[in-house]
């Protein structure tokens, strides 16, 4: 009988376009998928709230899908080299596949595992999944990594075709014994006090889930353009945190835009265009994640480490709650504690609010987004963050500050997504809905809002506060071009 092999599951909790999962199977000998939780490991960024419940969720729906090929999903805890090690001397494995996985503490655990297995004698095999493209192979002409994305996306198209998806294995070959794994329970992954119910009407985790989300998206992408920035439509694909979680590929998804790719009309029209552009603003994300790895916690624009950023616990709070009097900025923060999600274009409004009007650091941003998002990914929220604070790549100049409520009154014209998220405020006509404080008293009254009691004032003077950000930004030092990381 040969031995069996290991496949370590990490962020690629699906079974179709999975090199790992399918040179184990092609391997002709059993298999042992397992799924190892190790928070420690992670560090500062071990995955919060809302991540975990996703994971727990995800975790069930992998494991179904295994027991419908004869297989099964096999969880421990502890740290992944030595439970690796240990797993596989308990079951003979000879070979351990994974995917690779691209946080800086994330590649250190898998450093960690390779020198334990390879000590052991036991052979690794790491796949690329996550990405279109390996980080490391898209430099500029330098050979040094792009830090402005359209020259990066150019350079990736102009590499051709990623490679094409893998089908799912239909079977998967099941050990003689099976080894102990934990109940799914003991990783106490889902909140003790249930505050889920808005995550579970909102999303189904898992890669039925992800291809539901898909199918519902893809008549739409004809749409997409014009409807991309507008909170108030069903416009964007939802698809953030099934592909953070791996549950779908990002080169599934470009062969399947593209699957028409000869007939002109079908494959590449400026919507599907834009849309295959925003999964390139991922993979730049995660690209710059492994060059710059010390950007979760610093700017890449070194000048903004003297940043005079303000501590300010009342604004936070007031900032997290969704109760800084600004409509938008309040709806969005509402959304997000209720379904661990948000749309791009307010996450871009709440996160410029944050860190230009009320001055508190993107990092302390980052972190509220981490612990709340289902689609929490260190890649595009250090991205995301570092963007809107203006230190990081291709970011948003720090001088250009976002007006909430012109904002608001753009993107979401009707009011139609604040008075979704802000209740309080849904009988106010559009002419007041983004700034009631300029209501008077008998339209208030009217709408039923008694302003300072039912919704708050605004917390701060937006013009008072954008003349605040620009002073502070003429303290800081002068550029520096940061220094890259060796790739992959
Ligand atoms: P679609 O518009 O349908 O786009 C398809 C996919 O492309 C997305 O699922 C996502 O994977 C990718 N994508 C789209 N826009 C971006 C972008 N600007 N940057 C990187 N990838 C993008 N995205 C995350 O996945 N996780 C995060 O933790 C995260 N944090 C963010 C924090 C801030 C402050 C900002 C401004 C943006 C953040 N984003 C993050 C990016 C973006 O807001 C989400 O990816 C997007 O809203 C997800 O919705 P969707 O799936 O409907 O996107």
């Amino acid at each position: 009988m040969p031995s069996p092999t290991l496949v370590w599951f990490r962020n690629d909790l699906r079974l179709a376009d999975h090199p790992a999962l399918l040179a184990a199977v092609e391997r002709d000998g059993p298999v042992v998928p397992v799924y190892i939780w190790s928070p420690e490991e992670e560090g500062a960024w071990k995955p919060g709230g809302a991540s975990q419940w996703w994971l727990h969720h995800s975790l069930a729906a992998l494991d179904r899908s295994m027991r419908e090929r004869g297989s099964r999903l096999t969880l421990r805890r502890g740290p992944a080299a030595e439970t690796l090690t240990a797993l596989a001397a308990e079951t003979g494995a000879r070979t351990v596949t994974w995917s690779h996985r691209y946080e800086p503490l994330a590649r250190e655990q898998a450093r960690g595992a390779l020198t334990a297995l390879t000590a052991a004698g036991i052979a690794c095999e790491r796949y690329h999944s996550a990405l279109l493209h390996p980080p490391g192979q898209v430099l500029n002409g330098s050979g040094k990594p792009f830090q402005v994305f359209t020259p990066f996306w150019k350079a990736c198209c102009a590499r051709g075709k990623p490679e094409p998806p893998l089908p799912a294995p239909e079977t998967i070959p099941a050990p003689s014994d099976w080894p102990g794994s934990l109940p799914l329970s003991a990783l106490e992954l889902e909140p003790k006090v249930d505050w889920a119910g808005g995550l579970r009407s909102a999303w189904e985790p898992g890669e039925a889930g992800a291809w539901k989300r898909w199918s519902d998206f893809a008549p739409r992408i004809g749409g997409y353009s014009a409807g991309r920035d507008r909170p108030d439509l069903p416009a964007t694909s939802r698809l953030s945190p099934h592909l953070h979680h791996g549950e779908i590929t990002p080169r599934q998804i470009w062969h399947h835009v593209r699957k028409n790719t000869n007939r002109e009309s079908a494959g590449h029209t400026p919507e599907v265009e834009h849309f295959l552009r925003e999964i390139g603003w991922r993979e730049f994300g995660h690209h710059l994640l492994v060059h710059f790895p010390h950007t979760p916690e610093f700017p890449l624009r070194s000048e903004y480490d003297s940043f005079p950023w303000e501590r300010d616990p009342v604004g936070m709070q007031a900032w997290q709650r969704g109760q800084t009097g600004y409509p938008l900025v309040d709806a969005g923060l509402r959304e997000l504690w209720a379904t661990g999600w948000m749309h791009n274009r307010v996450r871009m409004v709440v996160a410029s609010f944050l860190v230009k009007d009320l001055l508190i650091s993107w990092h302390e941003g980052a972190r509220w987004f981490w612990d709340t998002l289902v689609d929490a990914s260190l890649a595009n929220n250090t991205l995301g963050w570092q963007w809107a604070g203006g230190c990081g790549a291709d970011a948003a100049p720090y001088f250009r500050v976002f007006n909430p409520v012109l904002q608001a009154e753009k993107f979401d014209p009707d009011g139609a997504y604040v008075r979704q998220w802000v209740p309080e405020l849904s009988r106010l006509p559009v002419p007041w809905i983004h700034r009631p404080w300029t209501a008077s008293p008998s339209v208030l009254q009217a709408a039923g809002i008694n302003l300072g009691i039912d919704y708050p004032h605004p917390i701060v003077d937006h013009a008072w506060a954008r003349d605040r950000a620009l002073g502070a930004l003429a303290r800081i030092s002068k550029p520096e071009a940061p220094a890259p990381e060796a790739p992959l």
